[in-house]
């Protein structure tokens, strides 16, 4: 038995008068003519929470897309329940079967609701149909199928027998539950953190963040319609501090799959750490969190590419990818040409809603993000060591828009410099051409995160003295090209220091974490 070696989704690029924009369109306007209701899924029944919340549109406040309930510590603990229910015999099955669900949860993604998951991530996450297409469809698609091709490598590693002995590798699951505790920003790393453990046999409780439970639903849906047996994912919709709870105080409590905030992961941590001689296992804790992604260009860069790479990395989907440009360092000979053709490309983005499939840029994902990103843009305007190079307003009368903001900084350890804003605000120090090497350091040392940065030369030695200097402070690291978008089977993504656990998801790496091997050696 072989699976085929995938190959990543095509991108379908909606252009103007193509019928899969017409498709699209029509998934967004059946979409508004309906509510949805998304509830919990636990034992592959649906529970009702008590708390009914409406999800809205981040850019149309008017534009109510539907309810969720929300739940409490009882359904979490129910859930729990349907995990460890559902092990034993999920556990047991051949991996081979257990494969053929999310193949095939693959191909209903790409075909039957791709319209539909891109539409619930236009609509709910405020993504444009090309940051909906890459994230909801392709990515999502590929996470699906090239985790079964990194599975089937992981099977298939034993060690070696010699006569009369034969040793192997049984590949369990974790003992116990997994939580997979999830983001807004991506709807395919939303999927794909409670699919990597269950593919390798784990049964998992899921809590998505309440600002993706729009196209959270449909996901779940898209795995049980593929033949996902009741009890291996459960869909909880809770508050977080609560249900961790519930969750981290449980002696089954097993692993833990996080992409979020490095302070939440923090804090999860100690909680993890506090319960540790109650578990029955030491658990696996595998986070993505936040990241202050460089951007340092030498003075031999291309402008144009560099300008490009800014403006792509740093504000694509709003900058709210932990991925995104956010600080960059550029030689004081290149600024000239960089500025111009920032303050040019910039002036002719458009932004607004994400239906019309004109705009560029959209909202940001709800009030408390608007809140924090502006505050800082706020801060910088009225600091003397700052200057607004391009953008600077925002308004959330309508929806939560922040315009693309580029602030140039005297001061290389400024605010926005240091601290992850998860917005669309890249922050600009310059530097003498002669001290290439003092600002490698700085490019180092200025952030506590290493989760991806971009290096711009065209001189190869610049470029590897840069690599050499900045080897731990990337887990992605680009060279002449913008710092996003790592796609699955091509770049495994993630990051260390602040930023993570550095496991690598899109690979063997991260499903490494959901197994626990079994040492066998027999004599015959
Ligand atoms: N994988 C995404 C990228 O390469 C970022 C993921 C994230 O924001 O968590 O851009």
């Amino acid at each position: 038995f072989q699976v085929p070696t995938p190959v990543n989704e095509p991108i379908l690029q909606y252009s103007a008068n193509s019928a899969e924009r017409s498709k699209l369109k029509q998934a967004l306007s059946d979409l508004r003519n309906q509510q949805i209701d998304v509830q919990m899924r636990i034992a592959g029944r649906s529970v009702m929470g008590a708390k009914k919340v409406a999800m809205t549109c981040p850019h149309d406040h008017q534009h109510v897309l539907g309810h969720y309930y929300e739940g409490g510590k009882a359904e979490v603990a129910q859930a729990i329940d349907a995990a460890l229910a559902a092990r034993s015999a999920w556990a047991s099955m051949p991996w081979e079967d257990r494969t053929a669900i999310f193949l095939k949860a693959a191909d209903l993604s790409a075909t039957k609701y791709r319209m539909q998951l891109n539409a619930r991530t236009m609509l709910g996450q405020s993504k444009n149909a090309y940051q909906a297409e890459i994230d909801a469809a392709c990515e999502w698609i590929d996470f699906l199928r090239f985790n079964v091709h990194y599975a089937q490598q992981i099977y298939s590693e034993q060690p070696i027998s010699s006569p009369g002995v034969w040793n192997r590798l049984e590949y369990r699951p974790l003992e116990g539950f997994v939580y997979a505790l999830t983001p807004f920003n991506f709807t395919a790393i939303a999927g794909n953190l409670p699919a990597a453990p269950a593919l390798m046999g784990n049964t998992v409780v899921w809590k998505p963040s309440p600002t993706q439970v729009y196209s959270a639903g449909l996901l779940m849906e898209i795995l049980e319609e593929a033949g996902l047996p009741a009890g291996v994912i459960n869909l909880v919709l809770a508050d977080g501090p609560e249900a961790g709870e519930v969750v981290f105080s449980h002696r089954d409590f097993a692993g833990i799959h996080f992409t979020g905030s490095t302070g939440v992961f923090q804090t999860i941590w100690k909680n993890i750490g506090q319960n540790i001689a109650n578990y029955k296992s030491y658990p696996r804790i595998v986070g993505e969190t936040g990241g202050k992604d460089f951007v340092v260009a030498h003075s031999s860069a291309d402008a144009k590419a560099l300008t490009t790479g800014l403006i792509r990395g740093a504000f694509e989907y709003q900058g709210q990818k932990c991925s995104a440009a956010s600080r960059a360092y550029i030689p004081a000979s290149l600024w000239p040409a960089v500025e111009a053709q920032l303050k040019a490309d910039l002036a002719a983005i458009k932004m607004g809603g994400t239906e019309d499939f004109e705009n560029f840029v959209n909202a940001v994902i709800d009030a408390k993000a608007f809140a924090k990103i502006t505050s800082y843009i706020s801060e910088a305007k009225k600091s003397p060591e700052v200057s607004v190079i391009s953008g600077g307003n925002f308004d959330d009368s309508k929806g939560y828009f922040v315009e693309p903001t580029v602030l140039l900084t005297t001061n290389p350890t400024y605010r926005t410099m240091v601290e992850e804003i998860f917005g669309p605000v890249l922050t600009i120090y310059v530097y003498n051409d002669a001290d290439w090497k003092e600002t490698l350091a700085l490019v180092d040392s200025t952030s506590a995160y290493a989760l991806t940065g971009a290096i711009f030369a065209q001189d190869k030695y610049a470029m590897l003295e840069a690599m050499k200097v900045l080897e731990n402070a990337a887990g992605n690291l680009y060279l002449n090209d913008k710092c996003t978008g790592a796609v699955v089977g091509q770049q495994p993504f993630g990051g260390a220091r602040a930023s993570g656990t550095n496991d690598k998801a899109g690979s063997y790496l991260n499903l490494l974490r959901w197994v626990s091997p079994r040492t066998v050696k027999e004599v015959f």
